[in-house]
């Protein structure tokens, strides 16, 4: 016999109570974001330890009230809805997106084995058909979804290594020592992807950026020749698009035709800016990308999925199948030729594996790609206006031209010039923003000079906060130098 507890944490009616009222709370919380007041925060900041303390001490042993540990949540958390919201690069998530992750998370299938998620395995599977056809893939391209841009890349460089190495390294194990080039600016998850494939760090060879952060393509030969005169075999050659820092993409064309000279795996690390292509009026900035064996782009960063939903697609669909099998062709006869496109753990890492393509399904059944060539539209077009304000000022130094959302600036008084005092200066003015919490932003390192930086994320951000921002960073710039 169940017993009362089984009852009640599977009881209905208080399920529907509890549920309605929670959607109550959270379409209030999303009407305070929308217009929020003056003093209301995007982000309420509290020291770790002064939070941890509360947490442990408001922990009950059943018996807590939902709809006060939700408001708890609530009241505690950065507001990626809020229009003064400008930090990192996640999106805040379409509403309806989020139901359909609460459908997801009730009925709990997987997506790995088919039987167990049969709408999960089907949404995903018209979902990056859809999208690889939306970037100008041809129907010969393939992937899945995955759990995030970290594990697509470490996902398609292991395609790469099966289909580039000399040797079976899925049999035999590293024989030859093996290497890719990258961009200096490239997401670290490329350079620990290669490290946990054991190529070491010189299995990374780091290509120096231009001005404008964009990898060097006249030093590609030099460095390519370089390794592999050091014996090393290079397999593969990764395109940021964009780099996370700065928000620059390469030159996507440049890097297709260095990789098709030398018969190397061309990979995009489209986690932030593969979006772009949905948007008309930017889709330019990623010219080259469909020439890519292998792109990944991230649904949480600027295609307003709930995190991690993340898509690995294939220029050959088939080179999927690659990753975790070597001798694919000798299991595909086996099985009678059958790919087997349904059972997505042949291709993923993940063997439970959430129903990623479920929220990405209902964006695009309720919204249409019109949502996301809107919404990549005004963001990117924020970035710009952000970046002009900036150039307006003269206590402001720009890092770079701003491609998408991204922007780094940093307050640069007249009087100040060297290199500490404006680090010091600008991680002060950073510390106090947080601390003070009415807007949210982060920092970057670039070349050794500490930026501020800030994505436009939220569609709702205008350029009345852009202002208000650059407003308070002046304020406490010349207060923390005058004190
Ligand atoms: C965010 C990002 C990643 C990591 O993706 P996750 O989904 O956070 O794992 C990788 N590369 C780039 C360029 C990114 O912007």
């Amino acid at each position: 016999m169940p017993t009362d507890s089984l009852h009640h944490a599977y009881d209905t009616d208080q399920f529907r109570r509890v549920g309605h009222a929670l959607i109550d709370q959270l379409a209030d919380y999303l009407n305070r974001m929308r217009a929020p007041a003056d003093d209301e925060p995007a982000i309420p900041y509290r020291a770790p330890a002064a939070a941890l303390a509360e947490w442990s001490g408001a922990l009950a042993n059943g018996g807590g009230e939902p709809a006060v540990l939700f408001e708890r949540v609530l009241q505690q958390v950065v507001r990626l809805h809020h229009p003064r919201y400008m930090g990192h690069q996640v999106n805040p998530p379409a509403p309806t997106a989020a139901l359909m992750g609460l459908v997801g998370d009730l009925i709990n299938n997987g997506a790995a084995v088919y039987e167990m998620g049969m709408a999960g395995t089907a949404a995903e599977l018209a979902v990056v058909a859809r999208v690889a056809e939306a970037m100008g893939f041809d129907p010969a391209a393939g992937g899945f979804l995955t759990s995030g841009g970290t594990l697509a890349n470490l996902t398609a460089l292991l395609t790469a290594r099966s289909a580039k190495a000399r040797e079976l390294v899925w049999e035999a194990g590293m024989q030859q020592p093996l290497a890719l080039l990258v961009s200096e600016e490239a997401h670290y998850c490329v350079d620990r992807a290669a490290r946990i494939m054991g190529w070491g760090s010189e299995g990374v060879i780091k290509v120096p950026c231009d001005a404008n952060y964009r990898i060097r393509i006249d030093l590609l030969e030099e460095y390519y020749q370089r390794a592999t005169a050091a014996g090393r075999q290079v397999i593969a050659v990764v395109g940021s698009a964009c780099s996370t820092a700065t928000g620059a993409f390469d030159d996507l064309n440049g890097l297709a035709d260095f990789a098709e000279r030398h018969d190397l795996w061309f990979h995009i690390d489209g986690a932030h800016g593969a979006a772009l292509s949905f948007s008309e009026k930017y889709r330019p900035v990623v010219a080259g990308l469909t020439r890519a064996d292998s792109v990944i782009v991230d649904f949480h960063k600027m295609l307003l999925s709930p995190s991690i939903t993340t898509a690995l697609i294939y220029r050959r669909g088939s080179d999927s199948y690659r990753t975790f099998q070597q001798r694919a062709t000798y299991l595909l006869e086996e099985q009678g030729g059958d790919q087997d496109p349904f059972n997505m753990a042949r291709r993923t890492f993940e063997c439970t594996k959430l129903s990623l393509g479920l929220r990405v399904y209902a964006i695009l059944h309720f919204h249409g790609t019109r949502l996301w060539e809107d919404y990549v539209t005004r963001v990117c077009d924020n970035g710009k206006r952000l970046a002009s304000l900036v150039r307006e000022r003269a206590a402001f130094e720009l890092a770079l031209d701003p491609d998408c959302n991204i922007v780094c600036f940093r307050y640069r008084p007249a009087h100040l010039s060297d290199e500490a005092g404006l680090e010091r200066l600008n991680r002060a003015i950073r510390q106090q923003l947080l601390e003070d919490g009415r807007f949210y932003i982060v920092s970057a390192q670039l070349r050794g000079r500490f930026w501020l930086r800030c994505t436009l994320t939220n569609a709702f951000t205008s350029q009345r906060e852009m202002t208000e921002l650059l407003d308070t960073v002046a304020q406490l710039g010349q207060r923390d130098a005058a004190g």
